[in-house]
């Protein structure tokens, strides 16, 4: 389950407020003009009709999308996500802020966000496959090990990917399980991929604290989102001590100022389908959750959650953004403006396509790594690219947050590939 899209006002649009925050970070870190015309668009947006056959007997035609934004650094990689309310334009720029996360966390893809417009948890698990595997059939050869991975995002998991997996290797008369990660390990996943984003969410935010000499043990966290990310990272956050004093989901928060029991929540939520009513806390509010007392606040559901009417009551020192775009512009100005550091989704959530790069290495070369390699590697990654952002926003951003340092930092690796693929007229900097 995760939190539900509030109704977004015009200035909230995330693709409008993405291409502002790319078109400024192309001039701040005075980068060609070409640049921006390059990533200003995807260079292929795909919309099909997939027509499934429900248990009633009816026949039900769904929208289906995949956003190709770029490939200067290889594949397009992103996930598919069903959900009721998906845009052309909320897709475009989940699209764009793949190619920025593959670019700052270093992994040779491109970015690319796919989605099926659907209520998925109206469908029953045969609905589900049939939609899946429809979907699979209408995108043809666009996806493939070498063209377009796909991978699971909001409502998508293993079971989903797997069906990816299987029509896609039935339309190419072959298995070819590299077309898509996140899969069962059964069919070539790799272990630790489905905790990856949340394993990373904890990596980025043990730097975070360490920046901010707040002794990461001590650290009082929320967490808004108990799905996979949310969950994920809070089960590392308890093993590592640090109290979470708020969770939240669809059906409202629990707070507690000694620290939930996330062992006995997980537990409540694999009964109950929800955190609500979980004993020994009080009930909040999904708003009220951002506005607690603490010092880490994880939004880790879905896009502006925090805006510019809820901002001005975060308390905590630092976001660390779990989901991909829950900070609105208005809402950057305004924790900017009280000092609390924002981690952008971008970096932030990159542990899962980190892992997803893994599993695609491994499928490429048939061969499987432990538990270990995978967590060290990840941890590796997510540190340097913590630190290379972190460094680069301190150094660079007097006056900026560091949304527009990570920005500024993917972008100019973006330009340097382009510049030697011959995609822009004059070297990679503005003459
Ligand atoms: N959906 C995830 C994301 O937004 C994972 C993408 C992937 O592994 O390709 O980063």
């Amino acid at each position: 389950m995760e939190v539900e899209i509030k109704s977004v006002k015009k200035e909230d649009n995330v693709l409008t407020a993405t291409l502002g925050l790319i078109r400024q970070s192309v001039e701040l870190a005075e980068l060609s003009a070409d640049v921006y015309e390059h990533l200003q668009t995807p260079m292929r947006f795909i919309e099909v009709a997939v027509p499934v056959e429900m248990d009633d007997g009816k026949i039900k035609v769904f929208t289906g999308y995949r956003s190709q934004h770029n490939n200067v650094f290889g594949p397009y990689k992103g996930g598919i996500r069903y959900h009721h309310n998906v845009t052309t334009d909320s897709i475009k720029a989940l699209s764009m802020w793949m190619t920025l996360k593959c670019s700052l966390v270093d992994v040779p893809f491109g970015g690319g966000k796919g989605a099926v417009v659907c209520d998925p948890y109206s469908l029953s698990q045969k609905e589900k496959e049939k939609l899946t595997r429809g979907y699979v059939r209408a995108l043809g050869s666009f996806i493939g090990p070498e063209t377009d991975i796909p991978a699971p995002d909001v409502a998508t998991d293993a079971q989903v990917m797997a069906w990816i997996a299987d029509e896609y290797s039935t339309i190419m008369r072959e298995p070819s399980f590299g077309v898509v990660t996140g899969k069962p390990l059964a069919v070539g996943g790799c272990v630790g991929r489905k905790e990856a984003t949340g394993r990373g969410c904890f990596f980025v935010t043990r730097e975070a604290a360490k920046a901010f000499n707040i002794p990461f043990e001590h650290a009082r966290i929320a967490i808004q989102g108990f799905g996979n990310v949310g969950s994920n990272a809070a089960i590392l956050f308890a093993e590592a001590g640090s109290p979470i004093v708020a969770v939240s989901d669809i059906s409202g928060g629990i707070y507690n100022s000694e620290g939930v029991d996330i062992y006995s929540l997980l537990q409540h939520v694999e009964e109950t389908g929800f955190v609500k009513g979980f004993p020994g806390c009080e009930e909040i509010t999904n708003d009220e959750l951002l506005a607690i007392d603490c010092d880490v606040l994880i939004p880790a559901a879905l896009e502006n959650q925090i805006t510019g009417t809820n901002a001005d009551q975060v308390k905590a020192k630092i976001v660390i953004e779990g989901a991909n775009g829950p900070t609105t512009p208005e809402a950057d100005q305004i924790l900017k403006s009280k000092n609390v550091l924002v981690v952008p989704d971008i970096l932030a959530n990159s542990g899962g396509v980190t892992v997803s790069y893994f599993e695609w290495v491994q499928n490429n070369y048939g061969f499987r790594w432990d538990l270990e390699t995978v967590n060290r590697r990840l941890e590796e990654k997510m540190i340097d690219a913590f630190k290379m952002v972190y460094g680069f926003y301190c150094e660079r951003c007097n006056g900026f947050d560091m949304r527009t340092g990570a920005y500024m930092y993917s972008i100019q690796r973006l330009a340097e590939a382009m510049h030697y693929r011959g995609w822009l007229r004059n070297g990679t900097h503005k003459n």
